[in-house]
């Protein structure tokens, strides 16, 4: 203990093992300070020390911000540090902010690598705490950052309050309306009208209380070029929250209102409210009456009468039907009607997106009806398979044993009544006798009747089916000349008579995560993924070489970010698939995006053999047309096989059907 006490005072340890951990930014990067560069910094200051060293960790085009679990290097160093026997005594940084990019995220971790037994090195402030000497200065330094810390943000924070309560711009969200154009250095940036968004607000307000519909004034403003600030078309939310709310409505601007940080006692922590005077847009009485003047009750807005041509049409996973909604703004769905059941009871089959699976199923149906030879000639198949049978006169037939079996019952019945009377036979006993003789008769009068109402049926399904083949010849001719061109409410009476019924088999899942780059980048350059054979590889390698990388490597990262491409999913998921951690795939993704390595690779790969991209999680359907419509017989007693009632699918009377293979509706998407 004596020994190393003596040690710790002396100014210099050695005999100690380092370890370097770089950090290098994009824009260290672009200003030459690369990996080699830094690298050297370390390890020069280990070895004027008389340290050894093992190793270096590094992270490359890291911002300082990104936590350290997801750095690969910082994440993989720290687990070095936990390891037994300790693989190195020492790290060594070259600046604080290569951890953290303010001071109060590196100080917490030199402290607990110190509790951990590990000392850390900074090089370019010529510190460490490997002596007593070193660890007062360290200390020194972490307490004057953190001075430095609170300075800078009390200077700030100054600022901005002189700022606003001289009624000038603190910063923050400007509202619609106003901006605060820059002035020359020194001078007080303060709010002004915005000429064009003024312009947007004072018609709005005119357009308003005139036809007194949000929704009719939305349309108007986009109708005259009007646009939010983001450049997205009005609607009757996004208008109505900002002509309501408080900036147009009084001219002012709260600093530190709602939402802004406050303590124990509800004062603001860095400062008091300041109410912020607006140039004014509005004056207050247009303001009031927008405020009053409620909105036309009797307007009803066209989307609301969107046709569902597919409502009572689509079968769910549970059995049911789905029908037509519209839940949000943007999004019109078809949703099970399981969904409505009491709670308990209720399915939980995902809703449809309407558009897409309409016009899915829409272009399917075409592809299947507009072949009218075929379906004509599936028409005359079917009335031809029906045996070849003179309906009316069997059911003449018929009728004619129906008569004589009732005679035959009634005179049995005089004939059994009157034979029990002879034998003395009274009340109960007298009707049993009677029944005995005339039960049998009467099983043989229901079998005729059966047999009639069978006959009947074949003939009505005759006639209706020869109707259906005048319809359906006509139907075909219409779908040829003008099936493309129908609007919805036409194509939903089409659908119907078509008896077209669609099966959801998987509905889509729902939308979750953020939208993909990779994905994007092919959509927007309207390009399939390539596929990643040699043939590629000796392509795309050339460009993607860099000392830090072997091609073994290299040829994973691209394989792995062309299967995202093309397959969708997370890059966490991804990663294990191709034997590389998800957070490097993304590093690496985004850095060969940013250095334009990405489009050069794409380029070379351009006419090589590439499949789609991912378009999302699909529902996939499946869509009968049953043209001649289904004949159910009236006793739900199947004559095309010996099951009878039991027969579920009532063969002999179904009518023929054209089935498509399953098919995938396409992803989500925002309808226009
Ligand atoms: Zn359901
Ligand atoms: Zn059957």
């Amino acid at each position: 203990m004596a020994t190393q006490r003596l040690e710790l005072l002396d100014n210099t340890r050695p005999n100690l093992r380092a370890a370097g951990y770089l950090r290098v930014s994009t824009e260290d990067q672009l200003l030459g300070h690369g990996l080699a560069y830094t690298e050297r910094k370390v390890k020069d200051y280990a070895s004027r020390k008389g340290w050894g060293y093992v190793q270096t960790f590094a992270d490359e085009g890291v911002s300082g911000t990104l936590p350290a679990e997801e750095r690969p290097d910082l994440s993989r160093l720290i687990e070095h540090v936990h390891r037994t026997p300790r693989p190195f005594d020492v790290v060594a940084v070259v600046e604080g902010r290569q951890i953290g990019r303010n001071g109060r995220a590196f100080w917490p971790w030199v402290w607990r690598l110190e509790d951990l037994g590990v000392f850390t090195a900074i090089t370019s402030l010529q510190i460490d705490n490997t002596t007593e000497r070193g660890r007062d200065a360290m200390r020194e330094e972490a307490d004057y950052a953190e001075r430095e810390w609170n300075r800078l943000r009390r200077r700030l924070q100054g600022g901005i309050q002189e700022a606003a309560e001289l009624g000038g711009y603190p910063g923050g969200t400007i509202p619609f309306g106003w901006h605060a154009p820059k002035l020359e250095k020194g001078k007080l940036t303060r709010y002004e009208i915005h000429i064009k968004e003024a312009a947007c607000i004072r018609r709005a307000a005119e357009l308003y209380l005139f036809e007194r519909s949000w929704e009719r004034t939305a349309r108007m403003l986009n109708a005259e070029g009007h646009r939010t600030r983001g450049d997205a078309l009005w609607t009757r939310k996004n208008l109505k929250m900002r002509m309501l709310g408080h900036a147009i409505q009084s001219n002012e601007v709260i600093w530190r209102g709602k939402g802004a940080l406050v303590d124990h006692a509800g004062e603001p922590v860095f400062g008091r409210q300041v109410v912020i005077k607006l140039p004014v847009i509005l004056d207050a009485d247009t303001a009031r009456a927008l405020r009053e003047t409620p909105a036309r009750k009797t307007w009803r807005q066209p989307e609301r009468f969107r046709v569902y041509s597919l409502t009572g049409l689509m079968t769910s996973q549970c059995g049911r039907r789905y029908s037509g909604t519209n839940r949000r703004d943007d999004y019109y769905d078809y949703v099970c009607s399981g969904r409505s059941l009491p709670f308990g009871e209720r399915c939980k089959c995902r809703p449809v997106p309407a558009e897409d699976t309409e016009n899915r199923v829409w272009s399917e149906v075409r592809q299947l009806v507009t072949d009218a030879d075929r379906m004509e000639s599936m028409a005359r198949d079917w009335l031809s398979a029906a045996p070849e049978v003179d309906y009316a006169s069997r059911i003449d037939d018929l009728t004619q044993q129906i008569e004589q079996q009732e005679a035959a019952i009634a005179a049995s019945t005089a004939v059994a009544a009157k034979m029990a009377a002879a034998r003395g036979l009274l009340g109960q006993d007298a009707e049993r006798a009677v029944e005995k003789t005339t039960t049998p008769l009467f099983r043989e009068l229901e079998d005729l009747e059966k047999l009639r109402r069978e006959a009947q049926g074949w003939l009505r399904d005759r006639q209706e089916a020869a109707e259906r083949l005048e319809t359906l010849r006509a139907m075909a001719d219409k779908a040829r000349s003008r099936l493309g061109s129908l609007g919805p409410a036409e194509q939903a009476e089409m659908l119907s008579l078509f008896g077209v019924r669609v099966r959801v088999l998987e509905p889509p899942a729902s939308r979750r995560g953020v939208p993909c780059d990779l994905r994007a980048w092919f959509v927007e350059h309207k390009r399939d993924v390539p596929v990643l054979s040699d043939a590629a590889w000796v392509r795309a390698w050339p460009i993607l070489c860099v000392p830090q990388l072997t091609e073994e490597h290299g040829r994973l990262l691209l394989g792995a970010m062309l299967y995202k491409a093309a397959n969708g999913g997370r890059w966490v998921d991804i990663g294990p698939r191709f034997g590389a951690r998800g957070g490097r795939l993304q590093v690496a993704a985004h850095r060969w995006r940013k250095s334009g390595r990405w489009d050069r690779v794409m380029e070379a790969l351009r006419g090589l053999p590439a499949v789609p991209v991912w378009s999302g999680p699909p529902a996939r359907l499946e869509i009968t047309v049953r043209p001649l419509g289904e004949f159910s017989s009236e006793d739900g007693e199947c004559s095309g096989c010996s099951w009878g009632s039991r027969c579920r699918s009532r063969c002999a009377r179904r009518s023929p059907a054209v089935r498509s293979r399953p098919i995938s509706a396409a992803p989500w998407r925002r309808s226009s």
